[in-house]
């Protein structure tokens, strides 16, 4: 990596940060309001799978087509790889993750709290109201476990610190092309805001030296999660280059900013206003004209879509999203994986005969 700064790994960190006096909260995919965890004394370390973990005891609690991610961080879970976290917040981003968050909730019950944040379906005035209300709730149910009912001071810092990194995450985006990095290397830095504490994200980010990024096909990227990250190595050794995504773990979260005002009321703005996105029931003619339009700044060739297996918010979309971007002459590639941690050759095979459609 062309970045001098190491990036630690999720262990690393939230080692760290309990050594220095903060509390740590596991966080399920993927809206959720860093700065209210962070005012409540809450450092959050997200957890999308982890990919490799084998499915069965998490699987023993639900059906067979339920998704690796909440499979797989059930099975993380029971095998203690969050022992040690002080909360688990579960969003309501789909009904699986609903269906996890009362597994964990009535059932397993596990010794940290799980905590749940209900995630309107629309962007109305009555969402936002909603949103507000379940943030003020979330936020009560923080206080109750830390003691601590943040004062104007500790928004005003957690909004700074937070605003910073999501401003780092932005302008990486915007400085894409004038970075000298490979595509995994962006993508490393992009997915290390899941757990890195904000004032280190920006660091890191900033720290990406400028120059020209390698050549290669250039494609879109969307969908949930680009695990493994071996996916970028794969797609370059085929000749293709990542050169937009909209990803759950990426560019989907880049939030506008907000100033001032009541602190629930700002978060809920800020999360109601990302782009495009099949979780909160954007109509499909909005996806596809903002999948357009990043397409078309980017000079994307072709979209991937790049899903875990059984992702039903995903599925809905595709078979029209693949016809109105087809009908505008992009073509889009499905492809669903398991997070076992490696490709399959006929993964690897349907990615690169798609490259080879678009050269
Ligand atoms: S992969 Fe899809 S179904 Fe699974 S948790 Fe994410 S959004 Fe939900």
């Amino acid at each position: 990596m062309t970045n001098s700064l190491r990036c630690p790994t999720r262990a690393e960190v939230v080692a760290r940060v309990q050594a220095a006096g903060r509390r740590v909260a596991a966080v399920l995919p993927y809206h959720y309001p860093r700065a209210l965890l962070r005012a409540h004394g809450f450092h959050p370390v997200e957890v999308w799978g982890p990919p490799g973990v084998p499915r069965d005891e998490g699987g023993r609690h639900f059906q067979a087509y339920t998704c690796d991610i909440v499979v797989r961080a059930t099975s993380f879970l029971l095998r203690g790889g969050l022992d040690g976290v002080d909360a688990i917040l579960v969003p309501h981003t789909c009904d699986a993750l609903q269906g996890m968050g009362s597994v964990l909730g009535d059932f397993v019950r596990p010794t940290p709290p799980v905590l749940t944040l209900y995630l309107p379906r629309s962007r109305r005035p009555v969402d936002h109201e909603f949103l507000v209300a379940e943030l003020r709730r979330l936020g009560e149910a923080l206080a109750a476990i830390s003691g601590r009912v943040p004062a104007p001071a500790d928004w005003e810092a957690a909004f700074a610190a937070e605003d910073a990194a999501d401003r780092a995450l932005a302008d990486l985006y915007a400085r894409r092309e004038g970075l000298a990095v490979t595509d995994r290397e962006f993508y490393t830095v992009v997915r290390s805001r899941e757990f890195l504490p904000a004032e280190d994200f920006v660091a890191l980010a900033g720290s990406l030296a400028a120059g020209d990024p390698p050549g290669g096909v250039p494609v879109m990227l969307s969908g949930i999660v680009a695990e493994p990250l071996d996916l970028f190595d794969h797609l370059s050794a085929m000749g293709a280059r990542v050169v937009a995504d909209d990803l759950a773990s990426g560019r989907r979260r880049v939030y506008p900013l907000q100033d001032g005002g009541d602190p629930h009321t700002r978060l809920a703005t800020r999360l109601l206003g990302g782009p495009p996105d099949p979780t909160r029931g954007d109509p499909i003619a909005a996806r596809a004209r903002h999948l357009r339009e990043q397409m078309g700044a980017a000079g994307a060739r072709g979209l991937v879509i790049y899903d875990p297996k059984f992702c039903e918010p995903e599925l809905f979309d595709v078979p029209l999203l693949r016809r109105h971007l087809s009908a505008a002459g992009l073509p889009v590639l499905h492809v669903e994986v398991e997070l076992t941690g490696s490709l399959t050759q006929q993964t690897l095979t349907r990615l690169e005969a798609f490259v080879e459609t678009l050269r």
